[in-house]
């Protein structure tokens, strides 16, 4: 890369738009004092980025404008443009030729542009370095400022050889993995906070997920539960029925066939009408007979008294012959009446009644003939007497005889009453006995009937229990009929064995399913699938988090692993650097002063710089590099003096010193150019030859620009320029050849 031309216009003293055109390997620009020519040194530095007013000798961006003179009117912006031949392309751009360009305004617009494009400060920065144009301005010496690498701190000369060891692109690079290094230690500590944020979260919808998760268990064991219940119930159902119906069936036709019978009998025991008929014809019978009794006695009364009479006639006849009543009759008399007596003992009522009706007719009788017999004969005749007395006969034996046949009508019909009565008595017992067992059938049907009705309870529930099932967990409740009951042992079970088992066991299913379910109502998660799917999305995001944080980590290892390379590649090269450097400072030192000695050490230093690690990750070693940074010391001893330090030197000493390390540091990687403000003011005639010398080796690998009042210097030059201010301050710039030129620097 070389600089082919440098364009100031409205810089500085530069009103007009002055260009330099660098041609050869070295040009000098020479003038007299406060013509312009150092402002051209500042303007390569204005152009390069030069951030530092003060370096370029103002306090602000408006002191670099041309601030106008009687000749011109003052700019209202300066710029410079630098163009460089790119045809090795030393700087990383597609362009044979570059041109950097930057303008402030008054209005403080401060601009830069690559080729005519904006462009930012870093990226100038970081072509210039790629280039070995640095930014610590080791390629510009201004004037006055030889020595500045010499009484820079230690720190600050460590960046001026650094930049001049072509170190800062790596610099830029480590700088720049560090900020990025930075920033993804951001993101992780942001990550890892989303991470904590969601955290708490996650762990309750995890929760959530494990209950709702149990639910789903608790709700398979319940559905099983049920199955099996179900099942086993249907099964005891159907089987308890049938059983029912069939003991029931034997019962119910016997009591059919028991109540036909009860009526037959009752119906044959209705016919007890005609015993009734049988009793009034007793009744009629005995009152016949009593009838005919009390007429037989009647007339056995009257055939008495007709006797009686008859025999009374026959005393009368006779006594009407004795005109009295013979003793033995009165004896006979009352020995009848005492008989009669005696027997009355032995009478009923009704017969003493008629005794004593009797005793007392015979007495009135025995009385009347008493008086008769003593007053006047009977009248009535015998013989109508014992005619009367045989009609009276005849009428008994009729009555005797109508007696007879009653008594006999009744014993004959006593006696069929009885056999009757004994007939009926056997159809009572069969009736009986056909009663009682139809109670027992009763008893046997109202349990079997009461059975029916417990089986029937027990249908209920078993519906009740199924509606319920399918309330609670849906159809597939109902699909119990394709479930397989099991015993202990897994083994199927087929129905007739599931009705074998005793109701105490499907009672204990039937409880241990009610607390399932209540266990089951209780874990019962309303809004199960919104869980489910929020705790889908925070677990993606968690992942998607935590593969973020461990993209960030790759990269952040990456990245130091990045630094490290970086940091090791710096240090080789440097420790590589600083050995040349040391090399050739030597040797241009000893070429200066005719001998001596000169070199560069490595010190370290404390820093305070920030580091872009993660703390916590830090090793001990890594901190200890962190708290400690190296620097670079200069030590000199001239031949014959005992001076040792650099403050013991003499002005001209240390502009030799200077001079000597920084044509050293331009040795060891040459920069496209060198600019030197005046570096030679102080050399005598002599050292101003060796000066000279080193130069044109200089020249060899980096392009000079010189600005000189030297004549040595000068001489040394193929391009020679003049700079001179006229009226108005305004600087002008011409060619000159080098005799010209001995007179313009005058
Ligand atoms: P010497 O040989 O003494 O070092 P020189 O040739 O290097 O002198 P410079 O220091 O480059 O001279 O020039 C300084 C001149 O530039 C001064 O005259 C100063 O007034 C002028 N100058 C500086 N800034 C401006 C500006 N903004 N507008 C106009 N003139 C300016």
């Amino acid at each position: 890369m070389r600089l082919k031309s440098i364009e100031l216009s409205g810089f500085k003293s530069f009103a007009k738009k002055t260009e330099l055109k660098f041609d050869s390997a070295i040009t000098a620009i020479v003038g007299p004092n406060g013509s312009g020519k150092s402002n051209i040194a500042e303007s390569f530095r204005f152009v390069l980025g030069e951030q530092s007013m003060k370096s370029m000798r103002g306090r602000r961006g408006e002191d670099m404008i041309w601030n106008g003179s009687s000749v011109a009117p003052r700019a209202g912006r300066a710029s410079v443009r630098l163009v460089l031949d790119n045809a090795d392309r030393a700087l990383s751009l597609d362009f044979d030729e570059v041109a950097f360009e930057r303008t402030v305004a008054r209005d403080g617009i401060n601009e830069y542009r690559l080729n005519g494009s904006p462009v930012r400060l870093r990226d100038i920065a970081e072509h210039l370095a790629h280039a070995n144009i640095g930014a610590s301005g080791h390629h510009i010496i201004s004037q006055g400022e030889a020595d500045r690498i010499l009484s820079a701190s230690s720190r600050d000369r460590r960046e001026m050889i650094e930049d001049a060891l072509g170190l800062t692109a790596f610099l830029y690079k480590r700088e720049d993995a560090e900020k990025k290094l930075e920033k993804a230690a951001e993101n992780i500590r942001e990550v890892e906070a989303l991470r904590r944020e969601l955290s708490p979260h996650l762990k309750f919808l995890t929760g959530q997920i494990k209950k709702i998760e149990e639910g789903e268990a608790l709700r398979a064991r319940l559905a099983e539960a049920y199955a099996e219940y179900f099942t086993r119930e249907q099964a005891y159902l159907t089987a308890e029925g049938k059983r029912l119906a069939g003991e029931s069936e034997a019962p119910a036709a016997e009591g059919r066939e028991l109540e036909h019978r009860i009526a037959r009998l009752k119906a044959e025991l209705g016919k007890k009408g005609r015993g009734d008929a049988a009793s009034h014809e007793l009744v009629r019978l005995e009152k016949e007979s009593t009838a005919a009794r009390e007429k037989r006695e009647s007339l056995t009364r009257d055939i008495g008294r007709l006797e009686g009479e008859l025999a009374a006639r026959e005393r009368l006849s006779r006594a009407a012959s004795a005109r009295s009543i013979p003793a033995h009759e009165a004896a006979s008399f009352a020995e009848e009446l005492a008989k009669a007596l005696e027997g009355a003992l032995e009478l009923d009522l009704q017969a003493l009644r008629e005794l004593l009706r009797s005793l007392a007719h015979r007495a009135r009788e025995f009385a009347a003939r008493v008086a008769h017999t003593a007053e006047s004969p009977e009248k009535d005749s015998a013989r109508d007497l014992a005619a009367r007395k045989e009609s009276l006969e005849r009428e008994l034996a009729e009555a005797r005889a109508a007696e007879e046949r009653a008594a006999s009508s009744i014993a004959e019909l006593r006696r069929s009453i009885e056999s009757e009565k004994d007939a009926n008595r056997d159809t009572e017992r069969e009736l009986f006995a056909a009663m009682g067992r139809r109670g027992e059938l009763e008893a046997l049907l109202s349990a079997l009937s009461s059975r029916r009705e417990l089986l029937a309870r027990e249908e209920a529930l078993f519906k009740e229990m199924v509606g319920e099932a399918a309330a609670l967990l849906g159809r597939e409740a109902l699909q119990y009929e394709t479930h397989t009951a099991r015993n202990e042992k897994g083994e199927a079970l087929a129905d007739a064995d599931l009705a074998k088992e005793a109701r105490a066991e499907q009672d204990e299913r039937r409880r241990k399913i009610e607390r399932m379910k209540i266990k089951f109502e209780e874990t019962g998660e309303s809004n199960a699938g919104e869980i489910i799917k929020e705790h889908r999305e925070t677990v993606e995001r968690d992942e998607f988090l935590a593969r973020e944080l461990a993209d960030l980590a790759a990269s952040a290892e990456s990245l130091r692993s990045l630094i490290a390379d970086l940091t090791k590649t710096l240090e080789e090269r440097f420790v590589k650097g600083i050995d040349t450097i040391t090399k050739q400072f030597d040797a241009f030192f000893k070429m200066m002063f005719g001998g001596g000695e000169a070199k560069l050490s490595v010190v370290k230093e404390r820093t305070r710089r920030a580091t872009a690690m993660p703390e916590d990750e830090e090793t001990p070693e890594e901190e200890a590099a962190e708290e400690y940074e190296e620097g670079i010391e200069i030590s000199v001893s001239l031949p014959h003096k005992r001076v040792k330090g650099l403050h013991m030197l003499s002005g001209g000493e240390r502009a030799l010193t200077s001079i000597a390390l920084i044509f050293a540091m331009s040795q060891v990687n040459p920069p496209p150019s060198l600019i030197l403000d005046e570096t030679d003011a102080a050399l005598d005639e002599a050292n101003s030859r060796r000066y000279g010398d080193m130069i044109e080796t200089l020249a060899k690998k980096s392009q000079l620009i010189l600005i000189t009042h030297n004549r040595e210097t000068m001489s040394r030059a193929g391009t020679l320029y003049g700079v001179t201010m006229g009226t108005g301050g305004v600087s002008r710039l011409l060619s000159v050849q080098f005799e010209e030129a001995l007179a313009v620097a005058k």
